[in-house]
């Protein structure tokens, strides 16, 4: 057992309130919580979320998190699918609520794999759409989610990487600035 497994927290099966914990991938099943007493099995399945990355100029809008997991991190506004949405529905709900931004036209830039970590039920896997949106009006303000916004030049991405909140976010800027580039 590696130590991020053993660190992985354990939680009350929902049948029989044995302690069960979140089971990586094998070449049999994907992911699951299984419960050793009574058998109890839930496949671990992913959480589609959805951003906008907002470019003004050679800028991106970039927010500080103002909540765990990441708390001060930089994230892209955005944020878990609800139920019946579109991608892009829910896309431009997150950019509204974090953001009150209004864009134009959203082009799909791209999908990327990540995990989140609930603290208490461990790390589960998510899906991550991404669109970009040319700001169209109005001033960034942080709220729900986010603690501050700011817009950071394309060129300064990679000088950043420390701050960055998830694993996916070196891949999406790349992505980023290839769009950018191709105008
Ligand atoms: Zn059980």
């Amino acid at each position: 057992m590696t130590a991020a497994r053993a660190k992985s927290p354990t939680f009350p099966c929902v049948r029989c309130g044995r302690p069960v914990r979140r089971a990586p991938a094998t070449k049999q099943r994907p992911r699951t919580i299984a419960c050793p007493r009574c058998r109890y099995l839930l496949y671990d399945y992913p959480r589609p979320a959805a951003g906008v990355l907002v470019v003004k100029g050679d800028a991106v809008l970039l927010l500080r998190r103002a909540h765990t997991p990441r708390l001060g991190c930089l994230d892209v506004p955005g944020g878990f699918m609800d139920a019946g949405e579109s991608i892009e529905g829910a896309a431009r709900r997150e950019l509204r609520e974090e953001t009150g931004l209004t864009v134009g036209a959203l082009k799909p830039l791209g999908f990327y794999w990540d995990t989140y970590d609930l603290p208490g039920f461990g790390k589960f896997p998510t899906m991550n759409w991404y669109f970009v949106g040319k700001w169209r009006r109005g001033v960034p303000v942080g709220a729900d989610d986010a603690a501050s916004a700011e817009w950071v030049p394309l060129s300064r991405l990679p000088r950043m990487k420390a701050e960055y909140a998830w694993e996916h976010m070196p891949e999406l800027f790349a992505a980023l600035r290839k769009w950018a580039k191709r105008g």
